[in-house]
């Protein structure tokens, strides 16, 4: 029987635990009854399970001969502060959470891999699979790596995957180099002198200058990034004044700034704190910037990236695998983790089509829903194809 013919026989119970985790969503670092459940499970397959690592985050291990390699499979844990509109039955029972990124999916994959490696799998060194807490917010990640993820449970390659809705379901993309962008979040305030609005020559007006700003970062991305290069700059929030006759003493930007190359996120923090500054100061009114470097640019290595591939292929067939597929701009905590070790991350389709998300109870458009979308759900057929990947990836890295 292959791998994939035999993880879908042992899908069930899976799937139930999929919808049952779907049912009772936690957000970022309250994970408690998710890691409980599955804790309990995976120390009945003979896993030594580490519990407490960002705060829910857990660690199975499960050593095998005298193979000296290490690996890393990683699955998030976490829900989001979204109120779902599905009508299913396991639709979720916690008023404004929901699993509307299919993390709900991810952790059923990996552990649908966990029992059938345990109990089928021939290999010779040490699984470690690494159950996550909060990747959307505040990211579990570094928060793991910082307690010693990779000191106690030391890797030679990590991997972690997420589904997409869009992509034909079951199709695995697999992309090299970058391939999710970094994010950062920068606040600006402005302080200048308020007044009357019929006077203006006696303030200092921020709202002027904040509007100068807002136009001059433009620039940036057109003018000092090389135009073959991604960057993005969103003023996402811009706030200042109440009253049509005052003009207000100070003023506040938020952005959103983004990049594929960490060369291009450094340029970007010199050229927006130099021009801010600047502007405020050639204005009259005085700049803070608070700049806050959040996930950093998801970087594949490229023979982790190329055996992924291997094993995708060999799973189903070189149709079904898109080998280099487009980076995208959203971003991703497991880049964290590709700092410290080599590694690949990669999507399997969601399913195609097309989706309002309005939450009509079909399950096809519930699968083309982007995710954090209300209407979305995670694709159960899926759930076999991504643990047969999880399992025969095992046997690939961690042969003799
Ligand atoms: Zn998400
Ligand atoms: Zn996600």
């Amino acid at each position: 029987m292959s791998v994939l013919h035999a993880l879908q026989t042992r899908a069930a119970p899976f799937v139930a635990l999929r919808h049952d985790l779907h049912r009772h969503p936690e957000l970022g670092l309250k994970e408690f009854r998710t890691s409980e459940l599955l804790a309990q499970q995976l120390q009945s397959w003979g896993y030594t399970v580490t519990r407490g690592l960002a705060t829910t985050g857990l660690v199975a291990q499960l050593q095998r001969g005298k193979g000296v390699k290490r690996l890393g499979l990683r699955a998030d844990m976490d829900a989001l502060p979204i109120h779902e509109v599905n009508v299913f039955e396991h639709r979720s029972v916690h008023e404004g959470v929901m699993h509307a990124c299919g993390h709900d999916g991810h952790t059923a994959m990996l552990m649908a891999a966990a029992q059938y490696i345990a109990q089928e799998v021939e290999y010779s060194g040490t699984l470690n699979l690494i159950f996550q807490p909060a990747e959307e917010h505040p990211g579990g990640a570094k928060i793991m790596i910082e307690e010693g993820l990779f000191e106690r449970f030391p890797c030679d390659a990590i991997f972690a995957a997420h589904n997409m809705p869009g992509v034909p379901a079951g199709q695995l993309v697999f992309i090299e180099g970058p391939a999710m962008a970094s994010s950062d979040d920068v606040t600006i305030t402005l302080t200048g002198v308020g007044g009357h609005g019929a006077m203006p020559h006696r303030a200092q007006d921020p709202i002027v200058a904040a509007a100068a700003i807002v136009m001059t970062l433009q620039t940036i991305v057109s003018r000092n990034v090389d135009p073959q290069h991604t960057a993005v700059i969103t003023v996402g929030s811009l706030v200042a004044g109440q009253a049509n006759n005052v003009i207000p003493a100070s003023a506040r930007l938020e952005l959103s700034v983004r990049s594929l190359d960490r060369e291009v996120r450094d340029l970007l923090q010199e050229r927006i704190t130099q021009l801010v500054t600047a502007q405020a100061q050639s204005l009259g009114v005085l700049a803070q910037i608070d700049y806050k470097r959040d996930y950093p640019v998801l970087v594949n290595t490229a023979a982790e990236t190329e055996l992924a591939r291997q094993v995708g292929t060999e799973l189903l067939g070189a149709e079904r695998v898109t080998r280099q597929g487009r980076a995208l701009t959203g971003s991703e905590d497991f880049a964290v983790m590709l700092e410290h070790c080599p590694g690949s991350y990669f999507m399997i389709g969601n399913g195609a089509g097309e989706s309002t998300g309005e939450g009509t109870g079909d399950s096809a458009v519930a699968h083309a829903c982007m995710v954090h979308n209300p209407g979305y759900d995670f694709n159960d057929d899926i759930l076999p194809v991504g643990a047969a990947f999880w399992a025969l990836l095992t046997q690939r890295f961690l042969k003799d």
